[in-house]
């Protein structure tokens, strides 16, 4: 840099905001350019602030130190972006012949100046090349070994150009008028739905949308110019704020951007070629691709999660891995593929299940003895085949079982759910935190059943290994997409307001006591607990719990009962509203299995798990046709007993009378009428 002298002028381009203008303006201090053009918009009178703001950004040009002569254009009005832009690089232009461009809020790298002027001076007189650019938005994809190459995008945040291509610039984009008709942009693109994006970008940019930036893109397509982009980033955009013109995602992928240093001297492309696969991605990356890489957030903390590795899951999709730049969690892209992963819910490569559940047991028993209420309820969430909880239930302890997605067969009579009101004195899960596909919000869920959860999860080792490396990441079976740090649980402890206690490697837990690490990690190695201490099993207990319930179900399952769901036809009042909400809670017991509600051409409100049977419409003028239809579907149901949510009745299998209804015998109604008497008949 020390031979370096810059001679090109420098524009910088202000408004309103003094804080990211005065770290342009130190960049340039440094560079120290003969001349300094300073265009600068008027604020907008509406804006609350921006008067004083724009003075401030206006100020800073004041800090000019070194010999230079400083020319400025402040706009009395405010003109917006496009316009001023505009009127100001034709200002500028009028007076030189080549110019380096910063906006704002670009900072670019010292060696950026440098990397214009050689090349407005090596191209000077090319009319091929419309711009030199300091941004690259390659990612370090498209590398080549020359300092630069040659693109049809011409960024411009931190730029250079001459007279020479500004001429050529259109701020009305007339002929945009003749060509959206025409097969240019199809030539040009070659895809459909690039065609598609750019057509609806120049034609709002025609009708006025407020961007230079687009007519400018739009001048050297028309003229079929292409713009020097450097190798590597030279410029970091450091505007983008909700408050920005256009610029207002501040995670984007394009905020903030590194720059790097550029090494002379330049090696120079042999020829003037477009890079077409460096376009193609930029394309896809930036414009009809998708509008940009979506950044991924970590779902934990929510900082920013960086392509971690790329490995095959299931034998045959691609998945990618992030890692959070903060608290170290790797989660999967979105896990598209997670139905098939549970085509069987335990991974068949899960040996270790019993021996799991056997030390588990006897640490968790450990664990409650010592420091939680040994009298309360507990719950195992996704509790596989339940073989814990049957086992917790042998150690004399209340356990209950909840997995929505594994078959119950060790703890039936003793299911819990996540969704009742019941509260839980510790919930433990084991081997399921790496399962979720959103942790906060299902550890969320979970706790406002607890505040205490048990559970095991394998931490990402120290030397952070990459799927292909680790075990755990169990790539065959798919079903591992959210791997844990020790920092990452932290988070998770601190956003709950809890506890964190964990051996380090793979048993955690979450916990509004007090507890000591040390005293957590006591209960893996000797049970501490004095042998009395030790609560009676449960097994004799829950024996005979379920020999009851069987033979209660025996009984009932005895009777069959008939309703006929009449009500629901005729009329939607209040007692149908009745009739529905018992149906609601017979659903949910046992008792529910015995009803078959006659559903009247359809009318009755549909409860799950209640059986239905469609029977004709009920019509007051064929009462006896009625009862005959009835006593055929009792029949064939074999139905004990028949009860109508309305006044009908079978000829001979016994009813319940249930009665509802004003009295009409006392409010002196017509008995004669149909319904009467069918009411008085049952
Ligand atoms: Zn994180």
């Amino acid at each position: 840099m020390t031979q370096f002298k810059l001679t090109i002028p420098v524009v910088l381009i202000i408004f309103n905001r003094p804080d990211t203008t005065a770290k342009v303006f130190e960049v340039i201090r440094q560079v120290k350019p003969p001349q300094l053009f300073v265009i600068a918009d008027a604020p907008r009178l509406d804006k609350s602030g921006e008067v004083e703001r724009c003075i401030a950004a206006r100020k800073i040009i004041d800090r000019v130190d070194w010999q230079c002569e400083v020319l400025t254009n402040y706009s009395e009005i405010n003109l917006g972006c496009r316009e001023r832009v505009y009127s100001g690089l034709n200002w500028v232009f009028s007076l030189v012949e080549s110019a380096i461009i910063l906006e704002d809020d670009c900072v670019p790298h010292l060696t950026f100046f440098r990397f214009c002027q050689e090349l407005l001076e090596r191209y000077r007189d090319n009319n091929q090349v419309m711009a030199i650019s300091g941004d690259n938005f390659q990612f370090g994809n498209n590398t080549t070994e020359h300092s630069y190459y040659f693109s049809r995008y011409p960024h411009c945040w931190g730029w250079a150009t001459w007279r020479r291509a500004w001429k050529n610039y259109d701020n009305q984009m007339q002929l945009w008028s003749k060509l959206r008709g025409s097969k240019w942009l199809e030539n040009i693109l070659q895809n459909s739905r690039a065609v598609k994006y750019w057509s609806q970008i120049f034609q709002n940019n025609y009708q006025g949308f407020n961007s230079w930036a687009y007519a400018w893109l739009f001048a050297g397509w028309v003229l079929d110019k292409l713009t020097i982009i450097p190798q590597i980033n030279l410029v970091s955009n450091i505007g983008f704020s909700p408050t920005a013109t256009h610029a207002k995602d501040v995670n984007s992928k394009f905020a903030n951007m590194s720059v790097e240093e550029m090494i002379f001297p330049l090696t120079h492309p042999p020829s003037i070629i477009r890079n077409i696969p460096a376009d193609d991605f930029t394309e896809k990356t930036m414009f009809s691709g998708s509008l940009q890489i979506p950044n991924v957030h970590c779902k934990v903390c929510g900082s920013i999660s960086h392509k971690f590795d790329n490995a095959k899951v299931l034998n045959k999709y691609n998945v990618d891995y992030f890692q959070c730049s903060n608290c170290g969690f790797v989660q999967t892209e979105n896990p598209h593929w997670l139905g098939e992963a549970y085509r069987s819910a335990i991974a068949s490569s899960d040996v270790g299940l019993v021996s799991r559940n056997q030390i588990f047991s006897l640490i968790t028993e450990n664990l409650i003895l010592n420091f939680f209420n040994a009298d309360g309820k507990f719950l195992d969430y996704g509790c596989g085949y339940g073989l814990f909880v049957r086992m917790m239930r042998d150690l004399g302890l209340d356990f209950y079982g909840y997995d929505k997605y594994c078959q119950n067969i060790f703890y039936q009579g003793w299911e819990g759910d996540i969704d009742r009101e019941d509260k839980y004195e510790i919930i433990t899960a084991f081997e399921v935190f790496e399962h979720f596909i959103n942790p906060l919000a299902e550890i969320e869920k979970i706790l406002q059943k607890t505040r205490n959860i048990l559970f095991s999860t394998q931490l990402l080792p120290p030397n952070n290994p990459r799927p292909n490396d680790w075990w755990y990441y169990a790539l065959e079976e798919g079903q591992h997409i959210s791997i844990f740090t020790k920092k990452a649980l932290s988070v998770i402890a601190q956003k709950f307001k809890l506890n964190l206690c964990s051996d380090g490697e793979s048993l955690h837990l979450l916990t509004e006591k007090n507890l000591s690490n040390s005293e957590f990690k006591s209960i893996f190695r000797v049970p501490r607990y004095q042998p009395q201490k030790r609560k009676e099993t449960l097994t004799l207990l829950d024996y005979k719990k379920v020999i009851e319930k069987k033979q209660k179900n025996q009984q009932q399952l005895d009777l069959k009962i008939l309703i006929d769901g009449v009500f629901f036809q005729i009329n939607n009042t209040g007692i149908a509203r009745v009739w529905k909400s018992l149906l609601e809670v017979w659903s949910k017991d046992s008792f529910g299995e015995n009803i078959l509600v006659l559903d009247r051409a359809k009318t009755a409100p549909k409860i799950p798990g209640i059986k239905y049977r469609t029977v004709p419409v009920y019509n007051e003028a064929k009462i006896d046709a009625d009862r005959q239809m009835l006593q055929k579907i009792c029949d064939e149901e074999n139905a004990d007993i028949f009860i109508s949510t309305y006044y009908t009745t079978p000829i001979l299998t016994p009813s319940i009378f249930m009665g509802y209804d004003m009295i009409p015998e006392i409010l002196a109604k017509n008995l004669d009428k149909t319904s009467w008497q069918e009411k008085h008949r049952s």
